[in-house]
């Protein structure tokens, strides 16, 4: 090992071996790549001593900001108890406590938390532990083997979770390998699909889900779907009612609801999950991302009391879930999270963001005039700003031209760091941003976006 790295040492080992996910490593090779050597609260330092905003949270994981004291004083008070002890047939004190506080504050009967590391393996644990639920009920549903989930929806990448998801650029060259769920249309109100405008549409939309359920229910185990807000699918929000919808027809027919609140949990929303804005509860939740406050890799996926005890028998009954991963309920991650948790009823941090969620709806006023802003979308703190070629006839950009990717570029000029999904520019702050903080991050946004998309 050296032991001095200058900052060319760094970006030298970074090019010639690391392989950067949903990056074309051929352009890595030429661009400058930014490293990040430190950070503070909503400020990401590189390592040239350089400072940014950081506009999308980490990649939506980071809640009360970065180097928050409390969170890391309990990792280390942990660190100096055990690091990591397995799950498997033993038990650890922070993930017990923790399991308690999910059941606690999360929406309906949702009593039973299987833990796991990042949001696509609870995603997959949730369509396995749904799929299983109806084959062991008594008596069992054995035709049940389709999941249904919804166009543009995404749900991580590990292959069932991939079987899941909906965005043809990442999905359709692993279709081969995959179990693939029946797609329902979801809601995309600046281009929906039947021409119509909400609420005089009625949701005309959910007859897309109703139909298929209407058809094929026996055969369909569980639907998932990432509640209010689809958001890789390009920050896609719902309208109201939608959600609700989807609760009373899967209730209905008899099917599963899996309610995936990877990157909606905690807060994101201006609600802890965003099924609560709707008064849903679903038969099964996943949680991600922000669970940690965005420190450690850690997932959980909560079930009810029914599906839970689908799964209770003797040992010789088969019913066992056999599934699980090494590092499952980490006690350096669910110390994390229970430290984040604190932080949220300490600081009031829900209450604390709603004036913020309006200065940011006033602020992003400022964007809606911009030649080449189609669509302005917000739900809370997640924001979807969609980029035109055409305001009035509202055609896209070609995804080649990857206008999104240079604002990110050119925005980091003005001390900010962004994360596009394609032509949609995407701000999704930590909850401890400022109101001054939020001035900077849609100022510079709409100068870039003007100097993108205007020379
Ligand atoms: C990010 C995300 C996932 C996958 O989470 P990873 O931690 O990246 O595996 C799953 N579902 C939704 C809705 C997400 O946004």
């Amino acid at each position: 090992m050296k032991d001095r790295w200058t900052p060319e040492d760094i970006i030298d080992a970074d090019r010639r071996h690391l392989w950067h996910p949903f990056t074309q490593m051929q352009d890595w090779q030429t661009s400058d790549p930014l490293i990040i050597e430190s950070a503070q609260g909503a400020v990401l330092r590189d390592i040239h001593g350089n400072e940014y905003l950081d506009g999308v949270s980490s990649l939506w994981a980071n809640v009360h900001g970065h180097r928050r004291s409390e969170i890391d004083r309990h990792i280390k008070e942990q660190i100096d108890r055990v690091a990591h002890s397995t799950l498997l047939g033993l038990g650890n004190v922070p993930s017990a406590q923790l399991a308690r506080r999910l059941a606690e504050i999360s929406p309906g009967g949702l009593d039973h938390v299987f833990f796991s590391d990042d949001g696509s393996t609870a995603v997959e644990a949730a369509i396995k532990i749904a799929y299983q639920y109806w084959q062991q009920l008594q008596p069992s549903q054995p035709d049940k083997t389709l999941l249904v989930s919804f166009e543009n929806g995404y749900h991580g990448d590990t292959l069932g979770a991939v079987g899941a998801g909906g965005i043809d650029l990442f999905h359709a060259v692993y279709r081969p390998l995959l179990s693939p769920a029946l797609h329902a249309y979801h809601p995309y109100c600046y281009r929906c699909r039947y021409g119509l405008e909400w609420p005089a549409c009625d949701t005309h939309c959910i007859e897309s889900l109703a139909g298929l359920l209407d058809s094929r229910a026996d055969e369909v185990f569980a639907v998932i779907i990432e509640p209010l807000v689809q958001g890789a699918g390009g920050m896609i929000t719902a309208p109201p009612g939608f959600l609700s919808k989807v609760r009373e027809l899967t209730r209905r027919h008899n099917v599963l609801l899996i309610a995936d609140e990877v990157a909606t949990g905690f807060g994101r929303t201006g609600r802890m999950f965003a099924c609560e804005h709707e008064n849903v509860e679903p038969d099964i939740l996943v949680l991600g991302k922000g669970l940690t406050g965005g420190y450690l890799p850690a997932a959980a996926t909560l079930v009810t009391e029914d599906v839970y005890s689908a799964f209770l028998g003797d040992y010789s009954e088969k019913r066992t879930f056999f599934h699980g991963h090494t590092y499952t309920g980490n006690p350096l991650a669910c110390a994390a999270a229970l430290a984040s948790l604190d932080i949220f009823e300490q600081d009031a941090v829900l209450d604390a963001m709603q004036p913020k969620i309006e200065f940011l709806a006033d602020n992003l006023k400022l964007l809606k005039d911009l030649p080449h802003v189609g669509d302005v979308r917000q739900r809370g703190f997640m924001v979807g700003i969609e980029l035109v070629k055409d305001k009035a006839t509202r055609e896209e950009y070609d995804w080649t031209d990857q206008v999104g990717g240079r604002v990110a570029i050119d925005v980091r000029n003005h001390g900010v760091i962004l994360r596009p999904l394609g032509n949609i520019v995407v701000l999704m702050p930590p909850l401890c941003i400022t109101t001054d903080q939020i001035e900077t991050l849609v100022a510079a946004t709409a100068s870039s976006i003007r100097h993108i998309t205007e020379s």
